[in-house]
C-alpha cells in the first residue's frame, strides 16, 4: 500500500540509534513548511517510532517502498545549518558516525527532549558534620551511596533529583534507600531555574591599551568589519594582557550585533578568567561549565538559541552552542590539552573545529597563548594565521627572573636525594620572613609513586592495570591511579619472595611534599591542589579563594596550579622535578614540558612585587630546560619544529591513531595485525603504517591494548578506509583518534 504512494518531499534521516545509513521519510503537507536540515523527528522503524535527524530534505526518493514521515519533535532546528555542515565536517574528518558526531555536540538534556514540570528536590536530614563519617562508613559496601551522599555534602541547601543523579553518576535505587534510612528526603516541587541569579560583579570598564595590544585589536577588528574568515594568533607572554583584548574584541563584535563564544581550556581552573568576563559584561552572557545540572544546562541553551545570551564562555563543548549570527570565536590557552577530546568519538580538537567553524560561519577567530602550539604557530609562520605578539607585561609587573637549579650537585651536597634544594629553601624561608607567597608544583600526586622489594625486584602494580601502585600516606593505602583499585598497605613482607624488611617506597609525589615542606618550616600554613584534594565539585575554587585571600604561604600542586591563576602576592614559583615528563617516549614530550614550565613561571610576579623561579632538574644543559627558563619561545620552536620535519612528525604530516582494545591480549593483538595489514595493503605507499605495538598503558581496566600508528599526508583516505572496516571478533574494541595528542599512551 505504502509503496505506491508519494510525497510532495522526502527526508532522509540519520537514526539516532546504532544505526548510521541513512532511511528516506515521505513528508506530508503538513509537515512540509516546517521541517528543516537538522531536526529532530519521529520516524517507523520495523513498527515501532524512532528518533531521527533530519539530514537532507528532497524531492525525489530512489527507495522503492517510502512510509511517511511520523512527526516532528522539535519546534526549532536543533542543530542550524552551519553546525550541521560542521557536524558533516567532523564525521568525515575525525571518523566518527554522524549520529555520534550529533550526540556530542547536544547536551544530553536537549537529546532527550527534557521536560521540566515536575521535580524533585533532594535535602539532608541530618548535619553535614554527621553526614562526613557516614558517607565514609558507607563508601566499602554502598559505594553508590557515599557517591550520593559526597554530591549531597558540596551542596548548598540540597539538589534537584535530576542533578544529583547526573552528578553522581548512579541510579535512583541509592537515593531511595538513603531517604529510607530517613539520611535524604525528597519533596515535590516546581522550578524556575537561572544560575546565574544573586551573582553580583564589581563592573570594570575597557582599560587604554597599550601599543602592542592596540595593534593586535585592530587587526582582530578589521577581519570582523569584513565579515570575512580569518584566524588570529595572539602570542603574548603570561600578563602580557590578551585577556583584555578579548574583552574588547568582544565589545566589538557586540557593536556589529553578532554574538561569540569564548572556549577555556578547564572550566574549573579557569574560574578567574571567567570572573573578569562577568564583570565586564553584566548581561547576555552564558556560562557553560560542568557544574550545571541537566535543566540548568538545557535553559542556558535555551536562551543562547533564542538570542538573549550573545556572549557564551564555556569548554570545548560550548562550541556547538546554538548561537545566531556568529562574528568571533576566541579560544584561550589554544596549546592546552584539555581543547582535544581522548576518551570517546569523536576525539576532536576543539581549536582545530573552532577554526573551521569560523571558516563555516564567516566568522573570526583568534587563538591566545604564551606557548602557542607548533601546529599553530607553524600556520602563523606560513601566513595562514595573523600573528600578534605582545612581548611586555601589560602593568609593571617584570617577567620573573629564572633559576636553574642541578639536582645532582644538590644531592652530591646534601649526601643523598632531597627534594628541597639549597636554594629552594633558602627562597621558600625568605618568602616566610618577608610574608610573600610560595607555589610549588610537582606532577605527581600521593606520597610515594612507587614500592617494590629490594630482595627479588618485585613492583607493586595494579593488577588489573599496567601501572605501578601510588602509595597515599593519608589513607594509607596504595592505589591504582587508571582504576579505583586500592590496596590497604600494611604489608611489611614481600608476597613473591616471601622475605621481610625488604620492601621500598619510591619516588615523591605532592602529598610527600608537603609532609616535607612542614617538617623543614614548621608552623608553615600549606595548602594542597591536586586529584586528591579536589575530589568534591566546588573544592577548587574553595582552594583557589584561600590561597588568594591569603590562608596560606605555600600552594603545592600539580598541573591544576600552572593554568591561569593570577595571584599578585606569588613572588616564588618552584618546579620541583622539572625533567620528569621528558623521558616519555613522545613526540610531543620536550613541547609540554617547555610549555609547562613556561605556564608555571608566568604565576610568578604578577603583582607589583618581582618574582623568581626556581627550576630544579637533573639535567640543567637539556636544550628544552634551558628554552624555557630563558622564556625564549621562538628559539624554542625553531628547534623542535627543525626536529619535527627531520622525523616527519606533525605537524610535518598527520597521525592516526587505532587503539584495539579488549580482555584477551593474543585476541587483542591479532585482530589489530589483521587490520593493520589491511589498512597497508589499501593504502596508498606514501602513508607509512607502523607495526602494532603495545600502548603505553599495555592494559587498563583488564582491558589489554594495543596500538597502531599510521602517518600520512592527510588523514581522509584513512578515516574513509576504516570506515568500510568490520571487526570480526566482538571482544575486540577499535578506538580512532585522528591528530592525537600522544603517540604513547
Ligand atoms: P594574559 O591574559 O596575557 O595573561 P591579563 O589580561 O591577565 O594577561 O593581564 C595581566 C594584568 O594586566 C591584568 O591584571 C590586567 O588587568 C592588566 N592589564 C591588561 N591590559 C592592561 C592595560 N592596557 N593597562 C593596564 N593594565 C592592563
Ligand atoms: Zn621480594
Ligand atoms: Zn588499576
Amino acid at each position: 500500500m505504502e509503496s505506491t504512494q508519494t510525497f510532495p518531499r522526502y527526508a532522509s534521516v540519520i537514526l539516532d540509534a546504532a544505526v548510521d545509513k541513512l532511511l528516506d521519510y515521505g513528508i506530508s503537507e503538513e509537515h512540509a513548511s516546517k521541517l528543516k536540515r537538522g531536526m529532530r523527528v519521529q520516524v517507523p522503524v520495523r513498527g515501532t517510532l524512532r528518533t531521527a535527524y533530519v539530514y537532507e530534505i528532497k524531492e525525489k526518493s530512489d527507495f522503492p517502498k517510502v512510509l511517511p514521515l511520523a512527526a516532528i519533535l522539535s519546534e526549532h532546528e536543533l542543530i542550524g545549518e552551519s553546525l550541521f555542515e560542521l557536524a558533516l565536517w567532523m564525521s568525515r574528518y575525525y571518523g566518527t558516525p554522524l549520529r555520534k558526531v550529533i550526540k556530542s555536540m547536544l547536551p544530553a538534556s536537549i537529546r532527550q527532549g527534557l521536560a521540566h514540570k515536575e521535580q524533585y528536590f533532594v535535602k539532608r536530614m541530618q548535619s553535614k558534620e554527621k553526614l562526613r563519617p557516614l558517607c565514609e562508613t558507607l563508601r566499602e559496601k554502598h559505594p553508590a551511596q557515599a557517591a550520593v551522599l559526597d554530591e549531597m555534602l558540596c551542596a548548598q541547601e540540597g539538589l534537584l533529583l535530576s542533578e544529583l543523579l547526573e552528578k553522581s553518576g548512579v541510579s535512583r535505587s541509592p537515593v531511595e534507600s538513603l531517604v529510607k534510612k530517613g539520611i535524604l528526603q525528597l519533596e515535590q516541587i516546581q522550578i524556575d531555574r537561572s544560575p546565574l541569579i544573586g551573582e553580583t560583579y564589581f563592573k570594570t570598564s575597557a582599560k587604554s591599551l597599550n601599543s602592542g595590544q592596540a595593534e593586535a585589536l585592530k587587526k582582530i577588528v578589521r577581519s570582523m568589519d569584513g565579515q570575512s574568515f580569518e584566524t588570529h594568533l595572539l602570542f603574548g607572554i603570561t600578563g602580557s594582557g590578551k585577556t583584555e583584548v578579548y574583552l574588547q574584541a568582544i565589545e566589538n563584535v557586540l557593536k556589529l550585533g553578532r554574538s561569540s563564544v569564548i572556549l577555556v581550556p578547564e572550566i574549573a581552573l579557569t574560574a578567574q578568567t571567567i570572573e573578569r568576563f562577568r564583570a565586564r559584561f553584566d548581561t547576555g552572557i552564558a556560562v557553560l561549565h560542568h557544574r550545571l545540572s541537566a535543566g540548568e544546562r538545557r535553559d542556558e541553551w535555551h536562551r543562547i538559541r533564542k538570542g538573549e545570551a550573545k556572549i557564551v564562555i564555556g569548554a570545548r563543548s560550548a562550541l556547538f552552542c546554538p548561537l545566531q549570527n556568529l562574528g568571533l570565536i576566541l579560544v584561550d590557552e589554544e596549546h592546552d590539552g584539555a581543547y582535544k577530546q581522548s576518551e570517546e568519538a569523536p576525539c576532536y580538537h576543539a581549536r582545530d573545529v573552532a577554526v573551521m567553524l569560523g571558516k563555516m560561519t564567516n566568522a573570526t577567530v583568534v587563538l591566545g597563548s604564551a606557548t602557542p602550539s607548533l601546529e599553530s604557530y607553524r600556520n602563523a609562520m606560513e601566513g595562514k594565521y595573523t600573528l600578534s605578539k605582545l612581548t611586555c607585561r601589560a602593568t609593571s609587573a617584570k617577567l620573573a627572573h629564572v633559576k636553574i637549579v642541578d639536582m645532582k650537585a644538590e644531592f652530591e651536597k646534601a649526601g643523598g636525594f632531597t627534594t628541597f634544594s639549597a636554594p629552594l629553601i633558602e627562597g621558600i624561608q625568605k618568602r616566610l620572613e618577608l610574608g610573600e607567597q610560595t607555589i610549588l608544583f610537582l606532577n605527581r600526586r600521593g606520597y610515594h609513586t612507587s614500592l617494590s622489594c629490594k630482595g627479588c625486584g618485585h613492583i607493586f602494580h595494579c593488577p588489573h592495570c599496567d601501572v605501578t601502585l601510588t602509595f597515599h600516606r593519608s589513607k594509607e593505602q596504595l592505589s591504582c591511579h587508571l582504576c579505583k583499585f586500592q590496596l590497604v598497605s600494611t604489608a611489611t613482607q614481600c608476597p613473591q619472595c616471601k622475605s621481610y624488611e625488604t620492601l621500598k617506597y619510591r619516588g615523591i609525589g605532592t602529598e610527600q611534599v608537603e609532609r616535607t615542606l612542614h617538617a623543614l618550616f614548621p608552623g608553615v600554613r600549606s595548602l594542597r591542589a591536586d586529584g586528591d584534594t579536589t575530589q568534591h565539585k566546588g573544592s577548587h575554587e574553595r582552594l583557589f579563594r584561600a590561597f588568594g585571600t591569603g590562608k596560606a604561604d605555600v600552594l603545592i600542586g600539580t598541573q591544576m596550579v600552572t593554568k591561569g591563576l593570577h595571584f599578585p602576592a606569588v613572588t616564588l614559583v618552584a618546579v620541583l622535578n622539572a625533567d620528569s615528563s621528558l623521558h616519555i617516549p613522545d613526540f610531543r614530550a620536550s613541547e609540554q614540558v617547555f610549555q609547562l614550565i613556561t605556564q608555571v613561571a608566568g604565576r610568578a610576579g604578577r603583582g607589583a612585587l618581582p618574582g623568581e623561579v626556581i627550576i630544579q632538574t637533573q639535567i640543567p644543559s637539556h636544550p628544552i630546560i634551558e628554552f624555557a627558563a630563558a622564556q625564549d619561545y621562538e628559539a624554542f620552536y625553531e628547534t623542535e619544529v627543525a626536529v619535527r620535519k627531520q622525523f616527519a612528525y606533525p605537524p610535518f604530516t598527520h597521525l592516526v591513531k587505532l587503539t584495539f582494545s579488549g580482555p584477551n591480549p593474543s585476541e587483542v593483538q591479532a585482530t589489530a595485525t589483521e587490520v593493520r595489514d589491511m589498512i597497508e595493503k589499501n593504502l596508498d605507499k606514501q602513508y607509512e603504517v607502523h607495526p602494532v605495538t603495545p600502548s603505553g598503558y599495555a592494559k587498563i581496566k583488564d582491558q589489554y591494548r594495543f596500538q597502531c600508528l599510521i602517518r600520512g599526508v592527510s588523514t581522509y583516505p584513512i578515516t574513509a578506509l576504516l570506515s568500510r572496516l568490520t571487526i570480526h571478533s566482538r571482544r575486540v574494541k577499535l578506538h580512532l583518534d585522528v591528530d592525537p595528542l600522544s603517540t604513547f599512551f
